[in-house]
């Protein structure tokens, strides 16, 4: 990107009431059949338009397509029953009711790419798509098949891999793979987690990123973050493995989180997300509050890596709450390219 500090959001956006019922995460769809597929490229239309209004400038499908970040992708796949349930903890933090893998995952036919093509013939602007990552996936399953968490993510890798690959026909510019799991298992990403990521990547010629979060801003996650101390040091676990990594930009939870900036040190010359806008309170940023959070980071990650963006999706605001954060994230941004430029 030539254009310096980049915008762009960490994912979901809020969908129009006609859609899915709003603020509500796993929202079901209102319509079905050919109704259901018009509304949900009307929905992507007006999220794009949104964006664009807003000046954000790298842009998304706002994740109208899809109900979950995760169940979504693994509803096309074989291999796995939705019907079969059983409870696990999910990233070790709140109990929920998983579909089992009940023999070999594969992916039959592309799942997202006609949502991206469709995206791409109405922007000339960059475009990111999201999907999830390999060791995510695991942690929202129950496995009676592989009896492995390291074999199922390697064969949700290769999955990835295909479907990335045709994403990336389709014209999207950058990849993102959420790995929220990152920051709970770090052994296990040390292990094959990064491995994995990398095996999702391969032969992939554009950009490529992983969302590591703390989570939407449900009571499950802020519950949590209550327990985590003064410092939130989760990051520099996995920084190190991932700074030698071949994933080219790493998006991170900044504003109001307890994130010591000067962890983003460890992934020097990585490209860097910097969550500027908070997505679990419905007030709006002031311009020089993103600003603040991107002056901070610059003590750490050159200018031109640096990428503001969101702390992660946000689906669960109101429409108008997202519009004005996505505006104060413009805005913030302008602030530091003019600093800058001075
Ligand atoms: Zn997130």
């Amino acid at each position: 990107m030539s254009l310096l500090l980049p915008t762009s959001t960490a994912g979901s956006l809020p969908k129009p009431s006609w859609l899915a019922e709003p603020q509500k995460l796993w929202s079901p769809w209102k319509l079905e059949g050919d109704a259901l597929i018009e509304a949900k490229q009307d929905a992507l239309r007006v999220s794009l338009q949104e964006q664009v209004n807003a000046g954000i400038d790298i842009v998304s499908d706002g994740e109208q397509t899809r109900q979950h970040f995760v169940t979504t992708f693994i509803e096309h796949l074989e291999g796995v029953d939705f019907e079969k349930r059983e409870t696990v903890k999910i990233r070790d933090r709140y109990e929920a009711s998983v579909p089992s893998v009940v023999g070999d995952v594969s992916r039959q036919k592309p799942v997202f790419v006609d949502d991206a093509a469709f995206l791409r013939s109405q922007t000339d602007q960059p475009i990111k798509w999201a999907l999830p990552g390999p060791m995510t996936m695991v942690d929202t399953l129950y496995d009676g098949h592989y009896k492995s968490r390291e074999k199922l993510a390697w064969e949700f890798a290769k999955i990835l891999n295909q479907e990335a690959k045709d994403l990336q026909a389709a014209g999207v510019d950058i990849i993102q793979f959420d790995e929220p799991a990152f920051n709970v298992f770090f052994d296990e990403v040390n292990d094959w987690g990064i491995a994995a990521l990398e095996r999702a990547i391969e032969g992939l010629t554009c950009e490529t990123a992983v969302h590591i979060c703390y989570g939407y801003g449900i009571k499950a996650n802020t519950d949590w973050k209550k327990t985590l101390g003064s410092e939130w040091r989760q990051y520099e676990e996995v920084f190190p493995k991932l700074q030698q990594s071949q994933i080219d930009i790493v998006s991170l939870e900044c504003i109001n989180s307890r994130v010591p900036m000067d962890l983003i040190e460890l992934i020097r010359g990585k490209k860097v997300m910097v969550g500027a806008i908070d997505v679990a309170t419905n007030t709006i940023e002031t311009p020089e509050e993103v600003a603040d959070v991107l002056r901070k980071a610059l003590q750490f990650v050159d200018a031109k890596n640096l990428y503001p963006s969101t702390n992660c999706g946000m689906t669960p605001l109101s429409r108008q709450v997202a519009r004005g954060k996505l505006k104060a994230l413009s805005a913030g941004s302008q602030l530091v390219r003019q600093e800058l430029s001075d």
